[in-house]
């Protein structure tokens, strides 16, 4: 359960935009919520809702306790309509259901909320449809639409709704829910390192993925301290079968750089600052023993190697020449 506070260390505009609204009591009639999936676009569409339904309402926050909230909180309110893709869009026979049970229940429930998922699959049938109920005098409603691609969203909806974009997470917040899926502090953390897109970070923790990029940039930097020798064995037989296409390859060289950065985090003190966090002593003794001109100089190579991806490269070459130079800083 979440309360307008909790929401805005997450969303402070979008938070400040709805409190304002709600404050005067003058909710647009539609919304369109736009943010990537993990930004918490449904949960304060649920919390609109709340506080739009809930009559113990203290300021703008819902009580949380009224049948109201509860039902809300439940799912099983019966002024709020959901209304998901059907197969792969969302049609107009779908909404027109949802008139049809409007005007079924007459005036005995004035109030409606209508929460579209996933709206940018809406056919402009179904669009269409939408607007025109949305615009009807008689139903005063509040439709809110969550949708990953904005631009994709019909422009007859785009320009009658009010746009709220939300923000990806702050690292914290976003490592946080990593964790709630289940995932590992040590890998959340490199993942927010990477990404700020939650189905991304999902994606590269299948197949344990990640974990396995993790440990090899550890193992190639270890070997680089303290046995030289070893780095173009790991590279052969580690790295070119785990990083095989050019995205790989990417966030190959993206985990290099997070783990030189994280040489100079350690070397001015910003200990909270570090993505590999579990290899702080290992961090602490290469560190010492190298300057932060020769760490500029390695990540220069590093994103010079980057630049050089692409389709026809040969990355053990491209590879071998990024560890040399390293070497020799
Ligand atoms: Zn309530």
């Amino acid at each position: 359960m979440n309360t307008w506070l909790d929401l805005k260390l997450t969303q402070p505009l979008v938070v400040k935009m709805l409190e304002r609204s709600l404050e005067k009591d003058r909710l647009a009639h539609a919304y369109l919520f736009e943010g990537s999936r993990g930004t918490g676009k449904k949960q304060v569409a649920l919390q609109l809702a709340k506080s739009f339904f809930c009559k113990e309402r203290l300021g703008i926050e819902p009580c949380q306790t009224c049948s109201d909230c509860k039902r809300i909180e439940h799912g099983n309110h019966p002024d709020i309509h959901f209304i998901t893709p059907d197969g792969q869009s969302i049609k107009k026979a779908q909404v027109e259901h949802l008139q049809k049970e409007f005007s079924y229940r007459g005036m005995e429930s004035a109030q409606k909320v209508y929460i579209v998922e996933d709206a940018d699959k809406m056919t402009a049938s179904a669009g269409n449809s939408l607007l025109k109920f949305l615009e009807d005098p008689t139903a005063p409603t509040v439709a809110i639409l969550l949708t990953e691609r904005g631009s994709k969203i019909l422009p007859t909806i785009h320009s009658r709704s009010q746009h709220l974009t939300f923000a990806p997470l702050p690292r914290d917040a976003f490592m946080k829910k990593l964790e709630e899926e289940g995932i590992s502090r040590v890998i959340s953390s490199v993942l927010a390192s990477l990404t700020t897109s939650f189905d991304e970070a999902i994606g590269l923790t299948e197949g344990d993925w990640i974990a396995q990029a993790r440990s090899v940039v550890i193992q190639l930097y270890e070997e680089l301290h303290d046995r030289p020798s070893q780095v173009f064995f790991t590279l052969q037989e580690k790295w070119l079968p785990l990083f095989k296409d050019r995205r790989e390859q990417e966030l190959g060289l993206d985990l290099i750089l997070l783990w030189l950065r994280d040489l100079l985090y350690i070397q001015v003190g910003k200990y909270d600052e570090l993505t590999y966090i579990d290899q702080q002593n290992q961090l602490e003794q290469q560190a010492l023993s190298t300057s932060q001109e020769k760490m500029s100089r390695n990540m220069s190579a590093v994103l010079e190697a980057k630049r050089h991806l692409s389709a026809n490269v040969n990355v053990q070459l491209l590879m071998e020449k990024l560890l040399l130079s390293i070497q020799e800083g």
